[in-house]
C-alpha cells in the first residue's frame, strides 16, 4: 500500500525519537513492500523560531493532505516565559483541533519485565491491560481564557455532542475488549462532569447494552489507578482528566517514555505521539526512550493505514528487544549499562528484520 506520512519531530527530545521510529516504519515498509512517503513539516518552538507561528500553514497543509501524522513533541524553557506572545503547546491545540481528532486512545499494559522500572510493586501491576481514552478538543483547555493583573480565568464547556462522540468510540472499542468502560467525572462539583454523567447513563444504556459500566469521579479513579489498575478495561474521560490520569498510568508501565497514544477522529486518518513532552533536561544526548514514539508508530499503521499484522510486528520487536536487556536509562536494569536511544532504535530494528 502507499501512504503520505506528516513527521512533525518539534523540540527538546522530539527530533531523536522521531527519527527511531521513522527508521522502523522504513524496515516495516521494505519487508512488507509498502510505499511509506515521509514528509516533514515543523511544529512547536522550532515552528515559532522559523515562522513566528506554533502551527504554520505549511504544517496546516500538510496535516490536511497526509494519510496519518507522527508526532515527537513540543515545548521547553526558550518558549516558556509567561508573557511569550504564543507558546510551543497551543501548536499542538490548533493541530488536534484542526484535524478535528476529539478522541486520544492511549493503551496502558505492563510487562512482567519492567516491573522493576515502576515504584508499584510487582502484584500491583500483574495483568494490566488499559485502554484510557481522552477527549482531545474540548474543555478547559479549549474554553475562554482571561487574565488581568489580579485574577485569571478558564472556562470549561462541553457540549452533548462533544461527550457522545467519545463516549461512543470508547463503547466501541470496549466491545472489542472485555466489554467493560470505566467514565470518569467530578459530577459532584462541576456541571461539565454533571452532564457527561448523564450522557453517559444514557447513550450506554440505549447503545450498548451488553456492556458493564462504571461510573468514578476522578480523585477515587486517581486512587483505583494505583491499587487496583487491573480492574479496568477502557477507561474514558474529559480532556485534562485523561492528561492528568495517562501520566500516573505511566508510572505503571515503567516511564512517561513507554507510552504510546493515537489520536482519532471520525475518519482513518490520526495524530500518533508519545504521551511525554520534550524533556529538556535530556534533550540533545542520546538519553531518551523512543519506545513511545515507535509503539505510536505501530497505532499509526493499525488504525489509519489498517495494517494490523505490520503494527504486531513492532510490538513484538519492542518487547523482545526489552526482554533481551537493551534499556534506555529510564528502565535500565539497576547494575546493567543503559543503551542510547539510537542503539534502542537498532535494537527493535534488528527483531524486525528477523522477527
Ligand atoms: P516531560 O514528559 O517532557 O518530562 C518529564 C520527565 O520524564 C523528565 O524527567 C524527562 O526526562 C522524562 N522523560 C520524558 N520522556 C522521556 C523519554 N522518552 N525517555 C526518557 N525519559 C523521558 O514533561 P515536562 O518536563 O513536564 O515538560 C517538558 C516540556 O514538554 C514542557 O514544555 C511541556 O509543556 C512539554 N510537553 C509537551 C507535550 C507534547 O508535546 N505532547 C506533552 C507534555 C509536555
Amino acid at each position: 500500500m502507499a501512504a503520505l506520512i506528516g513527521i512533525l519531530a518539534g523540540d527538546g527530545i522530539g527530533p531523536e525519537v522521531t527519527a527511531e521510529a521513522v527508521r522502523v516504519l522504513q524496515a516495516i515498509g521494505t519487508r512488507h513492500s509498502h510505499k511509506f512517503e515521509f514528509r516533514e513539516g515543523l511544529i512547536g518552538g522550532a515552528a515559532i523560531d522559523a515562522t513566528g507561528s506554533a502551527f504554520p500553514a505549511d504544517t496546516r497543509q500538510l496535516c490536511a493532505a497526509a494519510d496519518a501524522v507522527l508526532l515527537g513533541a513540543v515545548g521547553g524553557p526558550k518558549w516558556s516565559s509567561p508573557d511569550a506572545p504564543v507558546r510551543p503547546e497551543q501548536g499542538l491545540l490548533d493541530m488536534r483541533a484542526a484535524m478535528a481528532v476529539y478522541a486520544n486512545l492511549r493503551p496502558v499494559v505492563t510487562h512482567p519485565s519492567l516491573y522493576a522500572s515502576s515504584p508499584l510493586k510487582p502484584e500491583r501491576l500483574a495483568g494490566v491491560d488499559i485502554l484510557v481514552i481522552r477527549e482531545l478538543t474540548g474543555g478547559i483547555y479549549f474554553g475562554r481564557k482571561e487574565r488581568t493583573d489580579t485574577s485569571a480565568t478558564d472556562v470549561c464547556t462541553y457540549s452533548r455532542p462533544e461527550i457522545e462522540r467519545v463516549l461512543r468510540m470508547a463503547g466501541r472499542l470496549a466491545m472489542q475488549r472485555r466489554r467493560k468502560v470505566t467514565s470518569v467525572d467530578k459530577a459532584n462539583v462541576l456541571e461539565t462532569s454533571r452532564l457527561w454523567r448523564s450522557v453517559a447513563v444514557e447513550l450506554y444504556a440505549r447503545e450498548f447494552p451488553g456492556l458493564q459500566v462504571e461510573h468514578l469521579l476522578v480523585d477515587a479513579a486517581a486512587m483505583h489507578l494505583l491499587s487496583r489498575a487491573s480492574d479496568f478495561d477502557v477507561i474514558v474521560t474529559e480532556n485534562m482528566f485523561g492528561d492528568i490520569l495517562t501520566d500516573e498510568a505511566s508510572m505503571l508501565t515503567g516511564s512517561l517514555g513507554m507510552l504510546p497514544s493515537a489520536a482519532l477522529g471520525d475518519g482513518k486518518q490520526g495524530l500518533y505521539e508519545p504521551i511525554h513532552g520534550s524533556a529538556p533536561d535530556i534533550a540533545g544526548q542520546g538519553k531518551a526512550n523512543p519506545c513511545g514514539t515507535i509503539l505510536s508508530a505501530a497505532m499509526l499503521l493499525r488504525h489509519s493505514l489498517g495494517l494490523e499484522a505490520e503494527a504486531q510486528r513492532i510490538e513484538t520487536a519492542v518487547l523482545a528487544a526489552i526482554e533481551g536487556g537493551q534499556r534506555t536509562a529510564d528502565i535500565a536494569v539497576p547494575g546493567h549499562a543503559p543503551v542510547s536511544t539510537r542503539a534502542m532504535g537498532d535494537a527493535i530494528l534488528s527483531r524486525i528484520a528477523t522477527g
